[in-house]
């Protein structure tokens, strides 16, 4: 390539996986272009807000730590090149209540076994042990814990930022506040018209988080959801701090929630679900962004019953989108065999914190290289409507 508006890659779509996929590319010598139709970073798309929660064994397929663990990798290098915190270890507790043991997710049984397989570092907790270890908990009931050491928070515009910034030292170009309308294939590659012009490129990645199904139209299964967060101030904020409260996700009777300690601001986050499998299935430019009283009720019932200390006045309310597909796997994939055009997308509620490894895996197979992880679940061909298409 090398005339002007020609690429050899562009990624469309510069969240937290195609800022990462667009420094990867440049690293990799590759010219690249990575376009998005709001701000680096936005408020609009899923990587909005403050804080996203590292969990080592989040998800049941050893895939996920591998890939989770080349991310850990992959972000304490660039927190060494970056001014600004990006992560921090804070330890990770997952949390189930009784007397099973059994959420929406997995079970204790299942993340043990997990962690035993694939080597990663935890212990099982009762309840009063994590009272004791982390005193912001005041727990009556149930309850069983696996806790990681190395989990933790990362920070969600400097990581976009981050991963930005590198990419422009690396010699890529970033273009903001342009809608990609279209493409299609060439001879050479790929065609793609926005809201301010034409270019071409050799390859297409698209990592256009909520709008994927909208950008490559054969992947309607891949729908995004709404999910709410809130930031309450805690009475105790010494409890709460990233050195005494890990970073939290719980399979509860009520559903599932997760959160932070207090980050950016004084207040610790909780989000959730009260029913995890039934999610309103959204449109991603017309979505409802406000929280209502009933959701907002939903955070603080949680907290009032498990960190009661933590739900003093409310600092923050909002709605943001996950992306998933039925079987709620990733969907990693060339778009058509043969094709030009790569997917990355159905990150679910996991997809911040394998940005950084889904960045560098999404460089390669754009570029043809081999890759550490298995990429066979993840195939768009699983999905029901799934292959070559037009948008
Ligand atoms: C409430 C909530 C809590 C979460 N908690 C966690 C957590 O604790 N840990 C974790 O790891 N993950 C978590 N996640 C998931 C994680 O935030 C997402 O998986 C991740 O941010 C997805 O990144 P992405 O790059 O795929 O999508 P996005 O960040 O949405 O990026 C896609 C980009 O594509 C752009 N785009 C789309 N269409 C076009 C077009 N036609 N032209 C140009 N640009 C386009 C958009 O503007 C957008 O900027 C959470 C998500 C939510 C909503």
């Amino acid at each position: 390539m090398g005339h002007a508006n020609e690429y050899d890659a562009i990624v469309l779509g510069v969240g937290a996986a195609g800022s990462a996929a667009t420094y990867h590319l440049a690293r990799r010598g590759t010219s690249v272009l990575g376009i998005d139709q709001f701000g680096v970073p936005n408020n609009r798309g899923s990587s909005r807000g403050f804080t996203r929660v590292i969990n080592p064994a989040v998800r049941e397929k050893p895939q996920y730590v591998q890939i989770i663990q080349r991310s850990l990798e992959l972000w304490n290098e660039l927190q060494e090149r970056h001014p600004n915190q990006l992560i921090c270890k804070t330890g990770a507790l997952r949390g189930w209540t009784g007397p099973d043991y059994e959420g929406h997710r997995d079970s204790l049984e299942e993340a043990v076994e997990l962690c035993e397989s694939q080597g990663l570092p935890y212990e099982v907790l009762a309840g009063e042990e994590v009272e004791r270890r982390f005193p912001g908990y005041d727990l009556s009931g149930d309850f069983r814990f696996l806790y990681q050491p190395d989990g933790g928070v990362l920070d969600v515009p400097e990581c976009t930022i981050a991963h930005m910034n590198a990419a422009h030292d690396h010699g890529a170009e970033i273009r903001a506040h342009e809608r990609v309308e279209s493409w299609e294939p060439t001879d050479a590659g790929v065609r793609v018209r926005t809201t301010r012009g034409e270019y071409e490129a050799g390859k297409l990645l698209v990592t256009a988080g909520p709008w994927l199904s909208e950008v490559v139209s054969d992947l309607g299964d891949v729908t995004p959801r709404r999910a709410v967060m809130g930031w309450f101030r805690p009475e105790e904020p010494e409890r709460f701090r990233q050195d005494t409260f890990p970073s939290f996700g719980w399979d509860t009777e009520n559903g599932y929630f997760y959160g932070t300690p207090a980050y950016r601001i004084d207040g610790v986050k909780v989000g959730g679900a009260t029913d995890f499998e039934s999610e309103t299935t959204v449109d991603p430019d017309g979505m409802d962004r406000e929280v209502t009283r009933e959701e907002e009720g939903m955070l603080r019932q949680f907290m009032e019953e498990h960190m009661p200390t933590a739900a003093g006045p409310t600092l923050r309310l909002t709605a943001c989108m996950t992306t998933r597909a039925p079987d709620k796997q990733y969907v990693f994939d060339t778009y058509g065999e043969g094709s030009d055009v790569y997917v990355a997308g159905g990150f679910s509620g996991s997809g911040f914190m394998t940005a950084s490894a889904v960045g560098e895996v999404g460089s390669k197979l754009v570029l043809g290289e081999a890759t550490d992880v298995d990429l066979e679940p993840f195939r768009a061909s699983r999905l029901s409507s799934a292959g070559p298409g037009v948008s």
